[in-house]
């Protein structure tokens, strides 16, 4: 098995997507470093109770102090990293029109959502540049693909998870580091479910324009993770692949 005894980060990896994602990980013999602003060690301690190895590291993606740690903490415990996948991400938004998005607001989901990312890329390259192999995976949105409205700072931020993708993949290429990324449709997550204007307003039309015509869950992108981070994908680099269930506008 390619993943097994693998060493993962996971940003976000307390709950929600990037919770399915570690555990799905876990699953295959990975062990598993979650960071996260929030409950990464609780979650850490659920994933090693099911009989894996992980530990929670309290890391602010945004934060470069944080990141560095992030980093070292995981190779204090496990010696290396082997993937990284950008999870962390802001769901708390509510949709409005652009001119409404306060300039503070706008600043945090570009410092979260795209420099989180950056920051974290950074933080592990030493380490995948002196293996020369490594894995990156970058969770981007089906939003920027459609064009979507009234969340203009997140469809922005999301677009430009894509563009980071195809072009730090090219400078990683000769390192033999893979980028890739994964575009969910609307996903039942922690965040989506307790955002309940994001939940009332966009589930039923996310269901009612997918090609499989249902809700979409956390453990539904874990495939897509697991291909990017095994050696079925090790051709395949700087490509995002939409996990939406055929998402599509009418
Ligand atoms: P969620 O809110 O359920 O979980 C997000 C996790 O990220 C939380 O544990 C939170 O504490 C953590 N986090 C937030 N800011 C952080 C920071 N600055 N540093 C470290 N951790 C931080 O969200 P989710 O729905 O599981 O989303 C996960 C990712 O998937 C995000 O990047 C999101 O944009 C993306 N995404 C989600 C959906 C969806 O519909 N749920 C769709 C497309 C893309």
């Amino acid at each position: 098995m390619y993943l097994k005894g693998k060493i993962a980060i996971i940003t976000g990896g307390a709950r929600g997507i990037g919770r399915a994602i570690a555990e799905g990980l876990a699953n295959e013999g990975v062990r598993i470093v979650i960071a996260d602003v929030k409950g990464a060690e609780g979650a850490a301690k659920e994933i090693e109770q099911k009989g894996f190895e992980a530990i929670g590291v309290r890391a602010d993606v945004s934060s470069e102090q944080d990141t560095q740690r992030m980093a070292e903490d995981a190779i204090k415990a496990f010696e290396t990293i082997d993937i990284l996948v950008n999870n962390a991400g802001i769901t708390s938004l509510i949709p409005g029109p652009f001119e409404k998005i306060s300039v503070n607001e706008w600043q945090k989901v570009m410092d979260v959502n795209v420099m989180g990312m950056f920051l974290c890329c950074r933080a592990v390259i030493g380490e995948m540049r002196k293996k020369r192999e490594g894995r990156i995976i970058n969770i981007a949105s089906g939003m920027p693909f459609k064009g979507s409205p009234y969340l203009l700072h997140y469809t922005t931020s999301k677009g430009a998870v894509v563009a980071f993708t195809r072009a730090l993949a090219k400078e990683l290429g000769s390192d033999n580091i893979l980028v890739n990324a994964i575009a969910p449709g609307l996903t039942l997550s922690d965040g989506i479910m307790a955002n309940e204007v994001v939940f009332k307003q966009l589930r039923e039309v996310s269901v009612k324009t997918r090609t499989l015509a249902r809700d979409q869950y956390p453990e539904d992108l874990v495939g897509a993770v697991k291909f990017f981070a095994g050696s079925g994908s090790s051709f395949i680099t700087g490509q995002t692949l939409l996990v939406d269930g055929g998402g599509y506008f009418h």
